[in-house]
């Protein structure tokens, strides 16, 4: 599909390809233009706590550092969210390496309480927040799910479980075009694997699934999932995020004119992880009006959710969503996003406007089904 292809050519990707962590590790000059751009040095203030901190710890820990809390402080306190590496005059790609430092400490058993309840939660219920209820209990129609399908849409864990109603309104959109559901999705892994945690089990769950059904398009409304089923699972199929499928078919679909301004917010994993800047804004000015937040595209703000600083470090979590929220355009009706992370963050930090998915926008224009 021709959107793939554009995807390979951009963005951070192509640099993760071609470099390994210890490689990305001596591309490192200390030129220090990353201190600038990080999110959680913005907000912490110390050098442990920035993109050259955290890769001269993991630097360090390469050569026999012992570590201590204040090592798991510096690792776990970036939120993968890539400007540093969008930034980086060297080409060195520094969330990569916090997530092999990582990795590598919790091999040895060393991991913040945060890191080992996504590693308990996972492992117990196959979700991220350790629910035990029916993970497809949003799902009315149960017929939906076909033995064989080409396309099927991955839910994750945040909208199966936090927003239901979401994961209603993306599937009953894209069961028009035949997509179906996996009769047992697992988390994709993405938690385990920004934490530094095995991720295989998971993996090797829903690919059994993914290949019983023959499917060769993954469809997925979560930036966290799109950007681990893209790079940590083996190319068989193609992944394709619900803004692109929505963007591609914007003819069929037909939406109405909605007498709204809105602004929209990048997410990290779907913009500079992925590329994906464009579908999305497409799908929104086929609808209403759009003023672009004070940083945008490869340039915008993290909403401090990712890379376990949610779970491990909430109070920064939410201080980096509300410099976030400094972006947003005065007199906009909503902020949207295509990640429910991102969502749930800016919606805690106080948006003081409702902040929705473009689902929510694309439902609310187009006849029912
Ligand atoms: S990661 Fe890149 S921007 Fe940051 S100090 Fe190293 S060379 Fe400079
Ligand atoms: S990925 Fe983001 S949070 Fe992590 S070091 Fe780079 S700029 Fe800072």
């Amino acid at each position: 599909m021709r959107m793939s292809e554009e995807r390979r050519e951009a963005g951070i990707r192509a640099k993760d390809e071609m470099k390994t962590d210890s490689r990305s590790i001596e591309l490192c000059v200390r030129c220090g233009t990353c201190r600038s751009v990080c999110p959680a040095f913005e907000v912490l203030g110390w050098e442990s706590r920035n993109t050259r901190g955290r890769i001269m710890v993991a630097k360090a820990l390469g050569e026999g550092l012992a570590p201590d809390a204040s090592v798991l402080d510096s690792l776990n306190t970036c939120t993968t969210c890539g400007i540093c590496a969008a930034s980086c005059p060297a080409g060195a790609n520094p969330p990569l390496i916090v997530q092999a430092a990582r990795k590598g400490l919790v091999s040895q058993g060393i991991m913040t309480e945060a890191q080992a309840g996504f590693r308990t939660k996972v492992a117990e219920s196959g979700n991220t927040f350790g629910e035990a209820g029916e993970r497809l209990a949003w799902l009315s129609d149960a017929g939906a799910i076909k033995d064989k399908a080409a396309a099927v849409y991955f839910v994750g864990c945040l909208d199966s479980y936090r927003y239901p109603e979401v994961a209603a309104k993306t599937f009953d959109i894209l069961r028009r075009f035949g997509v179906s559901l996996l009769p047992k999705e697992w988390c994709c892994g993405s938690p385990l694997i920004r934490t530094g945690s095995p991720a295989e089990k998971v993996i090797d769950e829903n690919l059994r699934q993914i290949r019983e059904m023959k499917a060769k398009t993954i469809i997925t409304g979560c930036a966290g999932c799109l950007s681990t089923l893209q790079r940590y699972y083996p190319p068989e199929f193609e992944v394709v995020s619900v803004p692109e499928f929505l963007a591609e078919r914007l003819s069929e679909l037909r939406p109405r004119r909605l007498d709204l301004t809105v602004t929209y917010h990048d997410p990290c994993h779907l913009g500079r992880h992925a590329g994906i800047y464009d579908p999305p804004r497409n799908v929104i000015k086929a609808i209403c009006r759009l003023v672009e937040m004070k940083r945008s595209r490869e340039d915008a703000r993290c909403c401090g959710g990712g890379g376990g600083v949610r779970a491990g470090y909430p109070d920064l979590s939410l201080q980096i969503a509300k410099l976030r929220l400094q972006d947003v355009p005065v007199g906009v009706d909503a902020i949207v996003s295509c990640c429910p992370l991102c969502i749930r963050n800016l919606r805690d930090a106080g948006a003081g406007v409702e902040v929705i998915d473009l689902i929510d926008l694309v439902a609310e224009a187009i006849d029912p089904a």
